[in-house]
């Protein structure tokens, strides 16, 4: 097994060689190099990504933050995706059930504190989910929001000290649709709705664009907040 040293100095090679390279060549890279140590983070939204790294890593794993706050739509779309794709979906829970949160922090902490509430729901589940990764592959691209414009292809995490990876970080949203049309990919129902950028359902959190917004402006709309803390 290679060092956390030997992985940064790999990620930083590969973020050059590999930034032109198709989104399918550098999932082969990733599964390679990592085999069983690397995985798939997707918040079903649409399965793009893990249907781009199952068809060179059958049975990849695909992770998943159930925060409890999702829409009904997005666990049935992760069940259909575990139910239909060659990929072995892991499902990671927040320490606390929201009733526990409650409790603890009072109701509807999202519209209180939505950083906090993203820390507890999102960020600290999906570290202790990676402990067993040396990589892990989200869908993040240039093309969705101003914070994401410099997406690398592949970078050193130092946060977690994994390798990220973005292997349609250059993709556009045509690009996207166009796999999606070829290939039969599951989407959340919910972007037939309206809905752009899918995250959790209270309406602080996710709301459909308006008239020519971005994809992303209906996450957190008006309160600042423009990522849940996991991609900073
Ligand atoms: S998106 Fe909203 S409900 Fe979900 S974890 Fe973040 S603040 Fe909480």
């Amino acid at each position: 097994m290679s060092s956390v040293t030997d992985y940064e100095a790999i990620a930083a090679k590969a973020a050059v060689e590999l930034e032109e390279a198709p989104a399918q060549e550098v999932l082969r890279w990733a599964a390679e190099t990592f085999g069983p140590r690397f995985c798939v983070t997707s918040s079903m939204e649409d399965a793009v990504v893990a249907h781009l790294a199952s068809s060179v890593f059958p049975g990849v794993d695909v992770v998943f933050l159930d925060t409890g706050y999702h829409f009904a739509e997005t666990i049935g779309t992760r069940d259909a995706v575990a139910a239909v794709m060659p990929v072995n979906v892991i499902t990671l829970k927040p320490l606390q059930t929201v009733a526990e949160q409650d409790a603890q922090y009072g109701p509807n902490l999202h519209d209180r504190d939505n950083d906090l509430c993203c820390a507890l729901r999102k960020v600290e589940p999906l570290n202790r989910g990676l402990a067993a990764y040396d990589a892990w592959a989200t869908g993040l691209r240039r093309d969705e929001s101003p914070s994401r414009a410099n997406t690398p292809v592949v970078a050193w995490d130092a946060k977690r000290r994994k390798v990220k990876i973005a292997p349609i970080a250059r993709w556009t949203q045509d690009d996207v649709d166009a796999y999606v049309a070829a290939n039969g990919v599951l989407l959340n129902p919910l972007l037939w709705e309206g809905y752009t950028s899918i995250g959790c359902a209270p309406l602080s959190c996710t709301a459909k664009p308006g008239e020519g917004e971005e994809g992303r402006s209906g996450r957190w709309a008006g309160s600042g907040k423009t990522e849940c803390g996991i991609h900073l």
